[in-house]
């Protein structure tokens, strides 16, 4: 297996076209900036949530949880991952800026369940160097929320992990499924 290029590519019409893809991103920003008023908010969320989902690009947390801007922190990575700097998001979120809940959202048809440990020693072979991160696989995404859920729980870091909620989405319905702790 080969650690890049390994993933399918699909319709390429986002190259397509006049300019990059970020040059895309910059004008959907100006017609953005043209329509925004302040919100008038300051940088707590409203709703004092953080959510730590997978960067899936099928999972849009906001349309999919009914929030609003403003309302919470999100915080994303491969997996939706409880690693280390998710811990000093979260410290942060909850010291600095006033959270009190977390909700961990992984999701089906995950792209670490396709993927194993041996990434990173292909990583190592093709470039000389073994990355210092785990690549957090997994293969039962119940299981994957459980462990997450105990990482936040056990954090010394953070000032409240009574309320810690952990869900997969199902990219094929949209429906959440909680995952019980236990
Ligand atoms: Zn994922």
């Amino acid at each position: 297996m080969t650690t890049s290029a390994s993933v399918p590519t699909g319709p390429d019409n986002a190259t397509n076209g006049p300019g990059t893809v970020t040059d895309r991103l910059v004008d959907a920003n100006e017609r953005y900036a043209a329509a925004f008023t302040d919100p008038g908010m300051d940088a707590r969320p409203v709703l004092h949530v953080a959510v730590v989902a997978c960067m899936d690009a099928r999972l849009d947390l906001h349309a999919a949880l009914g929030l609003e801007l403003g309302d919470c922190h999100t915080i994303r990575n491969a997996g939706g991952v409880v690693t280390d700097d998710v811990i000093r998001s979260l410290t942060i979120s909850q010291r600095a800026l006033g959270t009190r809940s977390v909700v961990l959202i992984h999701h089906t048809g995950c792209g670490l369940e396709s993927i194993t440990e041996e990434f990173r020693h292909d990583l190592e072979m093709e470039v000389g160097q073994r990355p210092n991160w785990a690549v957090e696989a997994f293969r039962d995404v119940d299981q994957d929320v459980r462990q997450s859920m105990q990482r936040v729980r056990t954090s010394p870091f953070l000032l409240h992990t009574d309320n810690v909620r952990g869900f997969v989405f199902d990219v094929k319905t949209g429906l959440l499924r909680e995952i019980d702790p236990a």
